[in-house]
């Protein structure tokens, strides 16, 4: 829950949602009350190959969140076996993202290591005591303490401890260097069949898995796979590959090597190396734990061994999730980039204007579940909704403006008149906003022929305009083809508050902004980027994109807005939550529509 804010400007400080309830943490909270472990130690481990989406910010949450509640640590770890899918750009929005998303809020939960770092190697006997790598965290006090700069883990880190690992595997008869090609090896694995070299000798063994570490034999010719079941009912442990050629660059360790471990491999050693206790994933890996738990066992390393939890990825209605299709987006121009604001991206979702602790209420609010399915996108945007009404700063602005003329009204006069920026935090305070003759009201807020309960603007009939007067609309002014340019009005000019007839009931009470202090702004309305629940259920996904899902406009907005700060939240008052784009110049204003107040999705659905 937010704090008040206590000025106007001023960030609301972070404060964690209450610590729910899960599976999960009941494990972790009853390994807590027997001590199994010396400190609770998770860790998020993204493959730096896309940017970050909104179903890693429920992993982040889960990890980082059950590291804060039961005094542990969170590692934040690149996952980053596959140079030849990976980037740079990545690994730094990566960074930024977690930074964005649980920095401040993380306080010292959040594992990360010295800069150019690796924690000390662990011996391959593994029969040393309980590891527990250094951990620097992101207080404020401990960064003041140091100099040390921070980053994150990386499983390239321990590269050649995983090579050694490989050895000792290969030692124990438990490893074999393979040559057939990858269409045999699937269809031998598929068949349940042992690979005519699987009983290489140890020597042999050693002196080829040496042979493809110098680079001796061009990618795809031989692979190195742990020796379990050939025809074990579980596939992953049919003699599952461990370790691939790939004459391929690394972002972190450059030309160094051409073999790379495999996911499998690497991970559960990565794990162990950091002292991991809780390795937290999603459902598709439930089938590869027993690799999982094979490796660390065959290796007899040190105990405890880190251990595999799975829960329910999140799938959100209304939008894509895979890496792989948010890059086809990317790639065929279909969005601005991955941070557009309509994408599920952390960096989309923070460029629209959801705030940090939006996202994270909604990852606490979800829950962690054992069983898959598709989240209604209207949970996601009910936290958001919940978290502007609270933080933003309301402000006067006309999207689709038609000229008002207060014919009663004395030319030149201006008024400065008070408005509240936020009735949800009196302390928020006021503002004022200038009346003039000449106005601009919503197109929308008029009909010359109204429908039946239409309770605002209309030839003959009376409306409120906010923090203002109450106006009659006395006369239509149209052009040659009969659009309507203006509207001529009389003010009552005794209905301001505080006014004689200010009391004077009138149902419909409309936005407004004095012509003459109108200041531009461009205006992009994001909608849904989809328009089916589940857009990649069956066939291409991208024919369901929506063509409305961006609109460009120019709008009229109220003075104070010059002055609009990207830190801050905005609700254009009776229309929708804003914030500055990142293209905002000085001179030049961008919105993004974060979202509109009510959910218009569902409204079009009840019509049917
Ligand atoms: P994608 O399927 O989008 O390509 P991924 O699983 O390949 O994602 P990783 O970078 O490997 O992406 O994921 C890092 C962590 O985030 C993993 O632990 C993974 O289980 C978790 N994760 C990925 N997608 C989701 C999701 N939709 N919901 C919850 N957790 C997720
Ligand atoms: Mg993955």
């Amino acid at each position: 829950m937010a704090l008040p804010n206590p000025q106007p400007n001023a960030p609301v400080v972070p404060v964690a949602p209450p610590a729910p309830s899960d599976f999960i943490r009941d494990i972790v909270a009853a390994h807590v009350s027997e001590h199994k472990y010396p400190r609770v130690h998770t860790r998020f481990p993204p493959e730096p190959n896309g940017y970050l989406h909104i179903g890693h910010a429920k992993s982040i949450c889960l990890n980082f969140g059950i590291a804060r509640e039961f005094g542990g640590v969170c590692n934040l770890r690149m996952d980053d076996t596959n140079p030849t899918k990976e980037d740079i750009e990545y690994v730094e929005s990566i960074q930024a993202d977690v930074n964005w998303l649980i920095g401040a809020w993380a306080e010292d939960r959040l594992g990360l290591k010295q800069h150019g770092k690796e924690p000390e190697a662990k011996s391959v006997e593994g029969k040393a005591d309980f590891f527990m790598p250094p951990v620097f965290g992101t207080s404020e006090a401990e960064r003041k303490h140091s100099d040390v700069k921070l980053e994150p883990f990386y499983a390239s880190d321990y590269f050649d401890q995983i090579y050694e690992f490989a050895v000792a595997l290969i030692k124990k008869g438990k490893a074999f260097v393979c040559d057939m090609t990858p269409d045999q090896t699937d269809e031998f694995r598929r068949l349940g069949k042992a690979s005519p070299f699987r009983d290489r000798s140890v020597e042999e063994n050693l002196d080829l898995f040496t042979r493809m570490k110098n680079g001796e034999f061009p990618d795809g010719t031989r692979v190195l796979r742990a020796k379990i079941i050939v025809d074990a009912p579980n596939i992953w442990l049919r003699d599952p590959l461990i370790y691939r050629i790939k004459h391929a660059e690394h972002h972190q360790t450059g030309a160094k090597w051409c073999i790379y471990p495999m996911y499998d491999f690497a991970h559960c050693l990565s794990d162990y190396i950091e002292g991991i206790t809780h390795s937290i994933c999603t459902l598709e890996f439930e089938v590869h734990r027993p690799l999982y738990d094979w490796i660390l066992e065959s290796l007899e390393l040190a105990r405890p061994l880190p251990h595999q939890y799975e829960f329910a990825r999140l799938s959100l209605g209304y939008t894509v999730m895979s890496k792989r299709k948010l890059m086809q987006l990317v790639d065929e121009n279909l969005v601005s980039g991955w941070n557009d604001p309509r994408m599920p991206t952390i960096s989309g979702i923070r460029r629209r204007g959801v705030t940090a602790e939006a996202l994270r209420n909604f990852a606490y609010n979800i829950g962690i579940t054992k069983y898959n399915g598709v989240t209604d996108v209207s949970v996601l945007e009910h936290a958001i909704r919940e978290d502007l009404n609270k933080r933003a700063q309301r402000r006067l602005a006309v999207l689709r403006p038609i000229k008002v003329v207060l014919t009663n009204y004395p030319e030149g006069q201006v008024e400065e008149l008070n408005a509240i920026n936020n009735p949800e935090n009196p302390i928020s305070g006021g503002r004022k906003i200038p009346f003039t003759r000449e106005i601009y009201i919503e197109r929308d807020d008029f009909q010359e022929v109204p429908p039946p309960k239409f309770f605002r603007l209309k030839p003959g009939g009376e409306v409120r305009l906010k923090y203002a007067y109450i106006i009659k609309c006395e006369e239509v002014i149209k052009d040659a083809a009969g659009n309507i340019t203006e509207l001529r009005c009389t003010a009552d000019l005794d209905s301001k508050s505080g006014g004689a007839t200010a009391g004077r009931k009138i149902k419909g009470t409309i936005h407004w902004v004095s012509a003459a202090h109108a200041v531009d702004a461009e205006v992009r309305l994001y909608d849904r980027l989809f328009t089916v629940a589940e857009p990649d259920a069956e066939g291409d996904f991208k024919r369901h994109l929506n063509p409305h899902s961006l609109e460009v406009i120019s709008a009229k907005c109220e003075p104070s807005l010059k002055e609009a700060s990207a830190d801050e939240r905005y609700q254009f008052e009776r229309l929708a939550y804003f914030t500055l784009d990142y293209d905002a110049k000085p001179g030049h204003l961008v919105f993004n529509r974060t979202i509109t107040l009510k959910d218009a999705w569902a409204k079009e659905a009840q019509k049917g």
